[in-house]
């Protein structure tokens, strides 16, 4: 492979990147074999910018993919899900259980006259439930719409109306840090707003009776009792939506992703396989929720459609101790972890003696997943947790691009990691750094990263949205896809992601990433965490203004010293043109529930300007902080 000017000595990775970019209908038309198909495609690729169909004319069905085929041969008593709850509490569905489980499901929902096309929503915890309904849909040939639990009344009911949604999969209660939270009084409240809904299904739970509105509301239990215990598969074609899923919305209203079943399925398993090379014995928790991407990919289809074992964990990863998530890596025996950044710093922040204590041998690689990973985190995840034998798999990717598309393919062969770079293009994925007129820029330059010809998990469009599906990703470049995030090559070929390109900031006409200056600030041994955004400044254009958590011995120092030392440290690593006018010490940052800053929120809130959509926002109490210290500060 040519990666800038050196060759970086990967053989059979650059040799499966040559077949694949050569001649692309060839090569995913082979990798697509790693699915049973009902019919065949007579067309590996049908590109009719900005629209692809890949593997046109073939039909398949993804439970069967998922689970049936599993059950035929050696699989068939594996654990597919080991389930643990927060109260200790722990499950394990086989192979066979869960093909059980997702037939009567799907006959459920054909009794409630659930046809293919229908769009069910489903609002559900991390149960396994929330699991066999997604692939009962898919059974049908219904749309799956999945909706994070922790979602209010109104971003439930925003993306029902959306998606036009028939039926509800729901549950009444949520357990989080040993808190009962009541779903049914946000669901009632939703539902006031949702027409469109004919049935709500319950997966019961707790002690307490509730009432249900006879002919449209019905207990799972009581439902499945009186289900089929087999359900034919509906061959669907390729392109056939196997789910919508709304983006976390950290730059604006949720987009509603459409991924098709052939293209995506096949993306899916495929990037399980390249990323980490599963083997039958490997126990796989990937932490995501199944309300977000990383969920759908990587916790359902991309696992069990490979016949993998995965963990499935409802609870906070740090309750009832800082050391829960390292007690179930030793309990169950997980092999691979996935999870963000946001976890590691904070299991960083409660410190090794938490760790020490359990046995995490079993582990072999650990993946990061969802913004960069600054190298603090990464040498901290990688010493203490991985003791220097397991490589970290950072994947980039996004809800739109259904799989990983930067990543180490150490599912082929080994790897030399750089913290923080995702390291290489995945297999197949065209990906340029280009300048904002569109041309290629040199090694070691910033751009924006874009992705020049199709994948097979593409998304399919925005639902019901075509004029935003092309402006918000294939107007600005041309037909090729504009990843709306800034990253750099470097001399060897890796690519680091440096954050959105809707967060640079222009300083004296300098541009640098807020992603930069928050890397800087968190490199420094004070900082935990931090969030930077841009000011309007009259002399320089703009000045970047710091948020940060500091690490709790340094919380008593007095702020102003505290500030001089980031301020210096900020002019030595980055330079003067990123010295930060203003510095506020915060206990908590506003993110999305999914973990991620919402630097749109700071700044609207440094501007005086309405907020906007917080749908998607995590915590109230984030912002009220940040609010008052900006009072105090005026
Ligand atoms: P929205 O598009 O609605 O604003 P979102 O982009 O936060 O929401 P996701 O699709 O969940 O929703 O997140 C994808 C984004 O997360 C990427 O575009 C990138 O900015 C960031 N990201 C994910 N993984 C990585 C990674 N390994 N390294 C760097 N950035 C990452
Ligand atoms: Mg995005």
């Amino acid at each position: 492979m040519k990666t800038g000017d050196k060759y970086i000595m990967l053989e059979k990775y650059s040799e499966l990147q040559q077949k694949a970019l050569d001649d692309p209908e060839k090569f995913w038309g082979e990798q697509a074999k790693c699915l049973e198909w009902d019919k065949t495609w007579d067309k590996a690729l049908d590109w009719n910018p900005p629209y692809a169909k890949w593997f046109k004319g073939g039909s398949l069905n993804a439970s069967y993919n998922c689970v049936d085929r599993h059950i035929k041969g050696n699989r068939r008593n594996k654990a597919a899900i080991i389930c643990e709850k927060e109260d200790g509490s722990c499950g394990i569905l086989t192979y066979y259980e869960l093909y059980r489980e997702v037939n009567k499901f799907a006959n459920v929902l054909e009794n409630l006259g659930v046809e293919k096309g229908d769009v069910v929503t489903i609002y559900m915890p991390m149960m396994t439930e929330a699991i066999i309904a997604m692939l009962a849909c898919s059974r049908i040939g219904a749309i799956h719409n999945v909706v994070f639990s922790g979602f209010s009344s109104d971003a439930l009911a925003d993306r029902i109306n959306d998606s036009k949604s028939k039926i509800l999969v729901t549950t009444n209660l949520l357990y989080r840090r040993g808190k009962e939270i009541d779903l049914k009084k946000i669901l009632d409240k939703a539902l006031l707003n949702c027409n469109s809904i004919k049935h709500v299904v319950y997966a019961k739970r707790g002690i307490e009776e509730f009432n249900l509105v006879s002919g449209k509301e019905y207990f799972w239990d009581e439902l499945m009792g009186g289900a089929k215990s087999y359900v034919e598969p509906v061959p669907v074609e390729s392109e056939h939506p196997l789910f919508i899923l709304y983006t976390s919305g950290t730059t604006g209203s949720p987009k509603g992703v459409v991924h098709s079943t052939g293209g995506y399925l096949t993306y899916a398993t495929k990037t399980m396989d390249w990323t980490w090379g599963l083997n039958e014995m490997d126990v796989f928790w990937c932490t995501a929720d199944i309300g977000w991407i990383t969920g759908h990919t990587y916790v359902v289809y991309g696992p069990l459609s490979l016949g993998a074992t995965i963990v499935l964990y409802e609870g906070a990863i740090d309750y009832p101790e800082p050391d829960r998530l390292w007690g179930i890596v030793e309990n169950h025996g997980v092999t691979i972890l996935y999870t963000a950044p946001t976890a590691i710093r904070m299991l960083m922040m409660y410190g090794e003696k938490w760790v020490n204590t359990h046995d995490l041998s079993t582990l072999r690689l650990l993946g990061s997943v969802g913004e960069p990973i600054n190298p603090r985190a990464w040498k901290w995840y990688y010493k203490v947790i991985g003791k220097e034998k397991c490589p970290i798999c950072d994947c980039y990717w996004q809800t739109e691009t259904g799989g990983h598309i930067i990543y180490p393919p150490i599912g082929i062969q080994s790897v030399p990691l750089k913290p923080g770079s995702a390291t290489f293009p995945g297999i197949g994925i065209d990906v340029d750094v280009v300048d904002n007129e569109g041309n290629p820029v040199d090694a070691n330059v910033k751009g924006n990263l874009i992705i020049k010809r199709p994948w097979p998990g593409m998304l399919a469009g925005l639902w019901n949205n075509d004029e935003r599906y092309r402006a918000a990703y294939w107007d600005r470049f041309k037909n090729k896809f504009s990843t709306s995030d800034y990253a750099i090559k470097d001399q060897d070929g890796y690519i680091w992601v440096l954050g959105r390109s809707d967060e640079v900031l222009n300083v004296s006409g300098h541009r640098i990433g807020t992603a930069e200056l928050e890397h800087e600030l968190v490199s420094n041994k004070m900082v935990a965490e931090s969030a930077v955004v841009g000011k309007p400044d009259d002399v320089k254009g703009e000045v970047p203004v710091a948020f940060v958590i500091l690490n709790e011995k340094y919380r008593e120092l007095p702020s102003n010293e505290v500030k001089a030392e980031l301020i210096k440290h900020i002019r030595d690593t980055v330079g003067p043109i990123g010295t930060p006018a203003m510095i506020f010490f915060v206990n908590k940052l506003p993110k999305t529930r999914s973990g991620k800053i919402m630097r749109r929120i700071l700044k609207k809130l440094i501007m005086g300007e309405e907020i906007g959509d917080v749908t998607t926002l995590e915590d109230n109490t984030s912002l009220e902080e940040v609010k008052k210290e900006l009072e105090d500060f005026k």
